[in-house]
């Protein structure tokens, strides 16, 4: 991680720089600020930056020393990571438990998406912690680290998910620092850091982004400027949050496109059409596909509703509005029963990993049968 691959925070950087620079590095030393702000992507940046042995003259690792190497594929011989987990079951557990798990939200989520973390648990609903095998382990780790530079690093995320056992067990060495160890932490929410720990660290303080920030990265990742723009909007500066709400949108988009042709194929016969629109569908993978057939579901029932005139209840886009109300005649009670079993069988099969060429054309082939009852 460079500190130019993480959008904005420009100040945080020079501060962060100078440090290393002017070889005035703290040795505990906690970065706060709102989720998605890109902490701990700056916390990963210093790390290599520190332990680069090429630094370039305008202030970024050269990231091809065999100490950038490493760090680019979190593999850096001096550097620790420790981050909350669950017992999932066991007595306990430690961040290297569930190493291989965190280096892949690493890759996917440079913003760290706690959310996605808890996907990568297993266990939407966890709490996750650093429990006291935590604090044993890294004390352990240090010990025994042979050392190729001059800082042995520790990447902590969420220090405030240490539990106060842990924290008592790293005390020592974030109060007497050997002066070879170095904390970086990153706090979403430094209230709620143990005072043993929070009072004997440094902190930098790291801003929101600014929705200029946001709407410029997000139409980087190749999302239209109007959507990036909204998005950027609704997040208040948590990359994260503009991250799901922009993708969503290119998502419901997708899905309208093709709620939109399947209906219209369907009320005109195109069997051909309709073979190459499933060959489509079954092209989106598993987990898109149902979120597809869960969107079918919706918009089958919105154009129901609206059918009984009882639009108080609707929730659609103004395109998927605009659609419905012409829509709406085609779904009625002779056929929204059918229709709507139709895609929740769908949904079956397709969790149970039928083909989904054959399960789409299936479902195709049926609507071409039900839209026309009246
Ligand atoms: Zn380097």
């Amino acid at each position: 991680m460079k500190f130019s691959d993480i959008p904005g925070q420009e100040q945080v950087k020079a501060r962060l720089r100078s440090m290393v620079d002017s070889d005035r590095i703290p040795h505990a030393f906690v970065l706060e600020g709102p989720a998605g702000s890109g902490k701990f992507a700056l916390a990963r940046a210093l790390a290599q930056y520190i332990h680069c042995t090429h630094r370039t003259p305008d202030g970024e690792p050269c990231g091809r020393c065999p100490a950038c190497v490493q760090h680019q594929s979190f593999s850096h011989i001096d550097t620790l990571y420790s981050f909350p987990v669950i017992k999932n079951g066991r007595q306990t557990a430690i961040s290297d438990d569930y190493l291989t798990e965190f280096k892949d939200f690493l890759g996917e989520s440079p913003f760290m998406d706690f959310n996605l973390w808890l996907g990568k648990l297993g266990n939407i609903n966890a709490q996750p912690h650093m429990y006291v095998e935590e604090g044993a382990e890294l004390l352990r780790r240090l010990g025994f680290m042979t050392r190729s530079s001059r800082y042995k690093i520790v990447l902590m995320w969420l220090p405030e998910r240490l539990n106060e056992e842990t924290a008592n067990k790293l005390l020592k060495l974030v109060e007497e620092p050997t002066g070879d160890t170095v904390f970086i932490m990153t706090s979403d929410n430094p209230r709620a850091i143990l005072p043993t720990i929070y009072s004997r660290t440094q902190r930098i303080a790291v801003p929101r982004y600014s929705d200029a920030d946001v709407a410029l990265y997000l139409v980087g990742k190749g999302i239209s400027p109007a959507n990036a723009a909204d998005a950027a909007r609704v997040a208040q500066g948590n990359m994260n949050l503009a991250l799901r709400l922009a993708t969503g949108d290119e998502e419901n988009a997708t899905f309208f496109d093709l709620f939109v042709r399947l209906m219209r194929l369907a009320y005109a016969r195109k069997v051909g059409e309709l073979r190459e629109w499933s060959v489509e569908v079954a092209g989106l993978g598993r987990e898109t596909e149902i979120k597809f057939i869960d969107y079918c579901c919706r918009m089958t029932r919105e154009s129901f509703i609206t059918h009984l005139h009882v639009d108080t209840l609707l929730s659609m886009s103004d395109a998927e509005n605009a659609f419905v109300q012409k829509f709406f005649p085609f779904i009625n009670e002779k056929n929204v029963e059918d229709i709507v079993a139709l895609f929740d069988r769908s949904r079956r099969d397709i969790i149970a990993n039928a083909n989904a060429k054959i399960v789409f054309f299936d479902v195709a082939v049926k609507i071409i049968m039900y839209i026309r009852r009246k």
